[in-house]
């Protein structure tokens, strides 16, 4: 049994795993959330992301897995959809769309973001009981600063939000910040004298729009049509629970898709996909449209020498975002979860604790940032991105002939699905057989057509 006192603020997906991963090290968490959790799965102001189609591919998924057994199931169980790509999804990227096969490599899973935060909660809540560690959980109070000074953060200043708006302060010999992409915690650090991270950014401009349909007669399949420099418009088609599937709409600056409902089926026309198109046409729409501008690649290198004082360690959303159209934010939840747990395996907390938990932290988000960097930068202008280096430029080269192949090569697309998926590192990339298959074929297209039917 560990010793000490955690509070994570924000409890949200990655506050939740983190408040998992500290389960049996420390002697207790608390956990600061500004909203109330609803009773029944339902979307809450705090994460207004909610409401946009999220796919957990599947290196989130195992290493959700790795920190609670049978999670996967008990999702299914509720409702979410399991699909195997690519046989279960069809993807169009720049080249063409994908051969669909059973490759039996990857499992991501499909449902609204309000049922899996809730059965992420129940089950971190439900092992909580059996593990010694006490859970405090403050619902409807906001983290407003952090104690201590430049060298060591000792705490969380809060407030409850109710008529009262009382203050009053957490001490705390670990804070995770776990309050999502609006953050605070670089102003927090600068008001306690200490340096604000350095950042990163790259944006390709990306606007959003998600509407929730009720398909008559479903698709089997999930459909992905990635925005690409010749129509830099794009659409995800993809189940949830109750029989309802989520149109998520996707468009560079200037093509951002509508956020109105009645133009919704016109900006999908304009993607000249017919057998999407039509299928909607006759799905009835049972929600809203919704929009969603803030979509920029940002990562605050809170992991750099020196880059956070003792006791304080920023996850997920608050230390790096990601362009939503690569799903990959929930599973770099998981796996900056998983991470700390192995951090905190190697000797709880520890003089030194925060700084290499951030590195650990840091090295799980890497191939996701890799990855939507390396896709973004042609969208992104001089004023939105950090200029890239000779590396990254070569890299780019790379990996773009290697998305092309990857659409028909079951060599190549083996290797790239794993990278993309987060299951395996960029270095997957590299191996002899894909980086000759990659630079010595010929650059190579996908199929003209949804191939409706998979192979067999
Ligand atoms: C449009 C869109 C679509 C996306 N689609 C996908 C997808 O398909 N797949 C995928 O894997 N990822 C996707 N993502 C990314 C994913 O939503 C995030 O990576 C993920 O939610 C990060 O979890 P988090 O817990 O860090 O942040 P959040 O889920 O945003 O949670 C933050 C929590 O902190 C609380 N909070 C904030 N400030 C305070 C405070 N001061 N005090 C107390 N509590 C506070 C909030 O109320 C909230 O509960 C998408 C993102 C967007 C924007």
């Amino acid at each position: 049994m560990g010793t000490g006192h955690a509070v994570v603020v924000g409890g949200g997906l990655a506050g939740t795993l983190a408040a998992g991963a500290l389960l049996g090290h420390v002697e207790t968490v608390t956990l600061v959330e500004r909203d109330r959790y609803p009773e029944r799965p339902a979307f809450r102001k705090g994460v207004p992301q909610g409401r946009h189609l999220h796919v957990f591919l599947s290196g989130g998924r195992r290493a959700l897995e790795e920190l609670f057994p049978g999670l996967g199931d008990e999702l299914e169980a509720a409702g979410a959809h399991r699909l195997e790509p690519p046989r279960d999804v069809l993807t169009k990227s720049a080249n063409g769309w994908q051969r669909r096969f059973h490759e039996g490599r990857h499992t991501t899973t499909s449902c609204t973001r309000a049922l899996f935060d809730a059965t992420v909660r129940a089950r971190v809540l439900a092992e909580a009981e059996k593990s010694g560690t006490r859970v405090e959980v403050l619902q409807a109070t906001e983290a407003i600063g952090l104690l201590g000074g430049a060298d060591r953060v000792t705490g969380v200043r809060v407030r409850a939000r109710d008529a009262g708006r009382a203050e009053r302060e957490l001490p705390a010999d670990l804070v995770v910040d776990a309050s999502g992409r609006g953050s605070r915690a670089p102003r927090w650090l600068a008001e306690l004298g200490a340096p604000a991270p350095r950042e990163e950014v790259v944006d390709a401009g990306i606007g959003y729009c998600t509407q929730m349909f009720r398909p008559a007669e479903p698709l089997d399949v999930v459909m992905v049509i990635q925005p690409r420099p010749d129509c830099p418009r794009g659409a995800a088609w993809s189940p949830v629970e109750g029989g309802n599937w989520l149109l998520t709409l996707s468009g560079v600056r200037g093509q951002h898709p509508p956020t109105e409902s009645t133009e919704v089926l016109g900006f999908v026309e304009s993607l000249g996909e017919p057998a999407l198109y039509e299928h909607l046409r006759s799905c009835e729409p049972v929600s809203p449209a919704y929009g969603f501008r803030d979509t920029s690649n940002r990562r605050r290198h809170y992991d750099a020498p020196g880059g956070v004082p003792e006791g304080f360690l920023a996850v997920s959303d608050a230390a790096c975002t990601f362009n939503p159209v690569y799903g990959q934010g929930m599973a770099v939840a998981a796996l900056s979860g998983l991470a700390l747990r192995r951090c905190l395996d190697d000797g709880g907390l520890r003089p030194g604790f925060a700084a290499a938990a951030q590195r650990a932290v840091a090295r799980a988000g890497d191939t996701a940032w890799l990855t939507a960097v390396g896709a973004d930068r042609p969208y992104a202008t001089a004023e939105d991105a950090t200029p890239p280096g000779a590396a990254e430029r070569l890299r780019s080269w790379y990996v773009g002939r290697l998305a092309a192949r990857a659409a028909i090569d079951p060599v190549v697309g083996a290797a790239f699905r794993d990278v993309t998926y987060l299951a395996a590192p960029p270095s997957r990339l590299l191996s002899p057989a894909v980086a000759l298959r990659t630079v010595l074929l010929p650059k190579a297209r996908g199929l003209a057509a949804p191939p409706l039917r998979g192979e067999s």
